[in-house]
């Protein structure tokens, strides 16, 4: 009796996991663990499904305007990625070819950013976040070197910049660097030549000018910026180096703006870091930096170890990572070429003009940015005489209700009161798409205007975090 119970139980388990269906399984007849470490192993297809049930509650990621980064990728990219789960970048010696793969990476990098020889250093990063961080400790180095070589003191390195990306805010903490950030005016919302070189002196470890600014998209003007101190090095004798963050405009402005001069043609620019995973187009996970020359990136910051097998030198802040995404960017170079990713692009481009237009004619919005002289965005505030019972934190709320992400913000502290919309138009963002966003915008904004939401406390939205700077990714 008791074995044939033992039976039973046996069986019914066995029936549960082979042929419930998946929802009327004991495993899913429960909540997911939140916090204690779970103690028994659970059905692979069953907490699968359980988690992929979750994450439907995450914004669609291709609805979503405020991020740079890529939402989609070509089948064949996702197949190769999968065949390159396992491989870690960093065992150079394990997986030659890979790491063969990163090189020709930074080879085809160098080209296209215009570097003079054949002498470009560079690595792969996770992003633009690990490659500004390189960059910017190259730049500290070789100021250190330089003030004590001529027996000054270097204790006080100063940053000059335009209203950054927090990867830069971040480095001058992390480093002690005074960050002399560009605070915008009323008409000026970056960096010009003029406001960088009042704030260089001979502790200035650089100036780096944002090639697609995260606020707006606008490019800041690096060649200017480079005669500037140009003129400054001729006039006082400092010699003031600059790196560029290229995070969005190093994979643009060469496909599509190539006469731009931004690169390593201005013998002034010692450093680029860009985004792969941006308009780059490979999947999330991937940034480049690229030195001019050696001599560029102190000996000092490359690393060599020997416990994978071969002595083989590393530049990056990560040890192990993945090298799906390097790969994936490899593909895209190759399947793409210049006149590929000039093509995609400029759709792009194409598509932020449209709704430049559109938005224009909807006759409540000052265009701040239209798509031209930048990245493919549009950034977009109320016209201060629109005398409107909502604002556009009310817009942006309601136009979630479809699934659009269309993030509303302030600008820096000192112009927190200029409140902005913006919209990336990336790959996969179709000129379609675009239309059905103006026909639902329309009709909220119909919807607001007849329905006005009750005010609460102003402060609501612009605080998130003090420094004004919780959406730009
Ligand atoms: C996105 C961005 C960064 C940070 O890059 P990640 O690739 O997200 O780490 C830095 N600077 C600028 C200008 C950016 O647009």
């Amino acid at each position: 009796m008791k074995n044939e119970n033992m039976n039973d139980k046996y069986f019914e388990q066995l029936r549960q996991e082979v042929l419930s269906d998946v929802y009327a399984s004991h495993e899913l007849s429960r909540t997911l663990p939140e916090s204690l470490f779970p103690l028994h192993e659970h059905s692979a297809r069953a907490t699968a499904q359980s988690i992929t049930d979750e994450l439907m509650l995450d914004g669609n990621a291709r609805q979503n305007l405020a991020t740079f980064c890529q939402t989609w990728v070509e089948p064949e990219m996702h197949a190769l990625m999968d065949t390159c789960l396992t491989k870690n970048l960093v065992d150079k010696d394990e997986y030659p070819q890979t790491a063969e793969i990163e090189q020709r990476c930074i080879n085809m990098l160098a080209d296209l950013w215009n570097a003079p020889n054949k002498e470009t250093i560079g690595t792969a990063t996770i992003g633009s976040s690990e490659a500004a961080m390189l960059g910017g400790m190259a730049l500290l180095r070789n100021w250190k070197a330089r003030q004590k070589a001529a027996g000054k003191p270097f204790d006080k390195p100063n940053l000059v910049t335009g209203p950054v990306q927090i990867c830069w805010v971040k480095f001058c903490r992390y480093w002690d660097i005074e960050h002399r950030e560009i605070p915008m005016e009323e008409g000026r919302l970056i960096m010009n030549a003029e406001e960088a070189v009042k704030r260089c002196d001979e502790n200035t470890i650089g100036v780096v000018p944002t090639f697609g600014v995260t606020y707006t998209g606008q490019y800041e003007p690096v060649k200017d910026v480079s005669d500037a101190l140009d003129a400054l090095q001729a006039s006082k004798g400092l010699d003031i180096p600059m790196h560029v963050d290229g995070a969005s405009g190093s994979f643009l402005a060469p496909f599509v703006e190539p006469d731009i001069l931004w690169d390593f043609r201005l013998p002034r620019v010692k450093s680029i870091n860009g985004s792969g995973h941006k308009f780059g187009l490979a999947a999330l996970g991937i940034g480049w930096v690229l030195w001019r020359t050696k001599e560029d990136l102190p000996e000092d910051l490359i690393f060599y170890v020997n416990y994978l097998g071969g002595n083989l030198p590393t530049i990056n802040i990560n040890y192990s990572r993945p090298g799906a995404q390097v790969v994936a960017q490899y593909y895209n170079f190759l399947r793409l070429g210049r006149e590929g990713y000039a093509r995609i692009h400029q759709a792009c481009y194409d598509t932020a003009i449209y709704l430049g237009e559109e938005l224009d004619k909807l006759g409540i919005f000052d265009v701040i940015y239209n798509g031209k002289g930048g990245i493919p965005a549009v950034c977009w505030t109320l016209k201060k005489d629109a005398k409107l019972g909502f604002d556009l934190f009310d817009l942006s709320q309601i136009l979630k209700v479809r699934g659009w992400q269309v993030p509303a913000y302030s600008m820096p502290p000192e112009q927190t009161s200029l409140v902005v919309m913006r919209a990336l138009i990336r790959h996969g963002v179709s000129r379609d798409l675009i239309s059905l966003l103006i026909r639902d915008m329309k009709r909220d904004i119909d919807e607001l205007s007849a329905n006005p939401p009750a005010k609460k406390s102003s402060k609501k939205h612009s605080s998130h975090n003090h420094s004004g700077r919780e959406l730009t990714k």
